[in-house]
């Protein structure tokens, strides 16, 4: 999907949901689709600060879970953290490994995993929905854990 299907979902979500479009709403969307990684409310509310884009703090939140309601963004509450997400927009389906030290955040993809939930579904007679996956890790070299560290991403 392109950014400009995500903003059709969006606007038709809005709409039967009795939600003001505004541009202020749009504006959001366009910026938290070209979020890298995870991000939470306050990131995307200073990035669009630094692009001079004018927004309010309370928008971006309550956006955000408008965006999450309809699947555009995916949320995650990693360990009590605060609530982060990420956009769907050209992302593989994956898990995520968080280190409980430095929280740090790393990605892989498995397909193995999703077929074994898969057939667990089917011989209970259910169909799966949809499923999250957290793996809490500690780094296991001490220099490379820091709490400066950023998300890092493994292809
Ligand atoms: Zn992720
Ligand atoms: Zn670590």
């Amino acid at each position: 999907m392109d950014k400009k299907e995500y903003k059709e979902i969006f606007i038709a979500y809005l709409k039967e949901n009795g939600h003001r479009i505004t541009n202020e709403r749009i504006l959001i969307l366009d910026s938290a689709l070209s979020m890298e990684n995870h991000f939470d409310a306050d990131d995307l509310y200073t990035k669009m600060r630094g692009d001079f884009i004018r927004v309010s703090r309370a928008t971006v939140y309550n956006t955000l879970e408008l965006m999450n309601n309809c699947k555009i963004l995916t949320k995650h509450n990693f360990k009590g953290d605060r609530a982060r997400y990420e956009t769907q927009h050209g992302r593989k389906n994956h898990y995520h490994i968080i280190c409980l030290s430095c929280n740090k955040i790393i990605e892989f993809e498995n397909k193995t995993i999703e077929k074994s939930l898969l057939n667990v579904c089917k011989e209970k007679n259910l169909k799966l929905m949809d499923y999250s996956i957290q793996v809490f890790a500690s780094c296991e070299y001490a220099d490379k854990c820091s709490l400066t560290s950023q998300n890092c991403k493994i292809d």
